[in-house]
């Protein structure tokens, strides 16, 4: 989960940053050495996402001040990387409403110099920890921008691309959602081969064609005909999502 989100948010930055953000973020995201994140969803926006309320005011230096919460965000926070490139879609004031006042905003986690160098945090905060059933291993949190007005941020692509944030969001978003699919079907393959391998290992009764024999060899319970059809079942169904166009 948090190299895949590095290298969506490299990849959004490669196809649509300046020479100067590629040059400063795609190295050092692509090899790992900075996460990313993609930060749509409100507490009020989520299918709904061109409600977001995220805003982002023009500083006389060029660049942005964020304000705003989001929810839900993968790999929000973490102690993998020295900084986290957040990718955060706000609206700059007096955009037009819905999804095509949109702006995509970079806003480090911690602020660099054009060389890389680490310099001093930036205003954004895990607030909490999302609760969730599954994939407890990736945190997804609440972060809030701009709580103490000092989150900077800066267009990708630069001024020339304000209110382009939900097209150069989907490239980040439809890879996303081929990596969640794939994710899917690595886990009910994993689970397929290990019921398989349990399948083998325990034994239980005796064959079918000894079934009035209590003193018969007890047998694998892959033998028995129920669970050759259950572990089949699981099998066509990985093979059928693994090879769904
Ligand atoms: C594990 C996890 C990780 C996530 N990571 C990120 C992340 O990194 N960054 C990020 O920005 N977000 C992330 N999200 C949030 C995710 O993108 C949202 O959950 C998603 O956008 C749906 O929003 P919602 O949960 O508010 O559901 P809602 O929008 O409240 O939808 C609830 C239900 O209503 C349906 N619905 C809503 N509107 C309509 C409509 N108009 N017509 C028909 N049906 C409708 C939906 O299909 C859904 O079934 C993550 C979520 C999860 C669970």
């Amino acid at each position: 989960m948090y190299g895949g989100l590095a290298h969506g948010a490299s990849e959004v930055i490669a196809a649509f940053g300046t020479e100067e953000q590629k040059h400063l973020f795609c190295d050092r995201m692509f090899s790992g050495k900075w996460g990313g994140t993609m930060c749509l969803t409100e507490p009020h926006a989520g299918t709904d996402v061109g409600s977001a309320k995220t805003s982002a005011k023009r500083n006389a230096d060029g660049t942005y001040s964020i304000t705003g919460t989001k929810i839900f965000i993968t790999g929000g926070d973490q102690q993998f990387t020295d900084n986290i490139i957040h990718l955060v879609l706000a609206r700059v004031e007096g955009a037009p409403p819905g999804t095509k006042g949109l702006t995509l905003f970079i806003v480090p986690s911690v602020r660099t110099s054009p060389d890389g160098t680490l310099g001093e945090r930036n205003d954004v905060v895990a607030q909490s920890i999302e609760h969730k059933m599954g994939i407890n291993g990736s945190c997804t949190c609440v972060l809030n921008f701009g709580d103490n007005g000092q989150c900077i941020g800066w267009p990708v692509g630069g001024e020339e691309k304000l209110n382009q944030g939900m097209p150069q969001m989907f490239k980040m978003m439809n890879g996303a959602r081929i990596a969640v699919g794939m994710q899917g079907v690595a886990v009910a393959s994993t689970a397929y081969l290990n019921a398989l391998e349990y399948a083998r290992d325990r034994k239980q009764g005796s064959s079918i064609t000894h079934w009035k024999d209590a003193s018969a060899p007890r047998v694998s319970i892959l033998e028995h005909a129920d669970v050759r059809r259950m572990l089949l079942d699981m099998k066509a169904r990985v093979e059928a999502s693994a090879r769904s166009p």
